[in-house]
């Protein structure tokens, strides 16, 4: 076990624990980070056989969820890629300096999309373009290459290719 970083191995494993433990766990207690998830607390006809009960909308698919389904997003990207000792101090100001504007509510699959349009830079759009094509990706050989059949596109060898096929196929559907 390395003395300094333990099973963190190394100074970039215990930047982004500390970015992925240590900010997180002291987010999810922010006091206006409370504060927006009260507010925004209302009643849904989404229970059993539509009863209303307590929950939040999503902003990005304006969808009613159950409170804990919703999570809570800068919406500023306040995590760029590359955390190091510098950039620490701005992260922190970046996620612990806010107000209840820079916040907003999400569902997973819109907060999937968000943070994947962060990560690889793209609109929204396209991140949800390449998450269905992920899900297509995720089907077996065969039912792929039967779904591109009967899209009329000769179906690509590799999987790599495929799931382009797909992308580019729903990039010109959206169109
Ligand atoms: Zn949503």
């Amino acid at each position: 076990m390395n003395s300094r970083y333990g099973y963190l191995r190394n100074e970039k494993g215990l930047l982004s624990w500390i970015v992925n433990k240590v900010l997180r766990s002291g987010w999810a207690k922010h006091p206006v980070k409370q504060t927006f998830t009260l507010r925004a607390m209302c009643t849904a006809p989404i229970g059993k056989n539509g009863r209303g009960i307590k929950a939040i909308q999503c902003e990005g698919c304006l969808q009613y969820f159950r409170p804990k389904e919703v999570q809570v997003n800068h919406k500023n990207n306040c995590v760029q890629n590359g955390v190091s000792w510098e950039e620490l101090p701005h992260i922190i100001r970046r996620m612990f300096d806010v107000g209840l504007e820079d916040l907003e509510h999400l569902c997973k699959d819109c907060h999937d999309i968000v943070t994947y349009s962060e990560r690889y830079d793209c609109t929204k759009e396209e991140a949800k373009l390449h998450k269905k094509a992920i899900r297509f990706s995720k089907k077996s050989a065969k039912e792929q290459k039967e779904l591109l059949v009967k899209a009329g596109i000769e179906p690509a060898k590799s999987a790599t290719g495929r799931r382009e096929q797909v992308f580019n196929y729903l990039k010109e559907r959206a169109k």
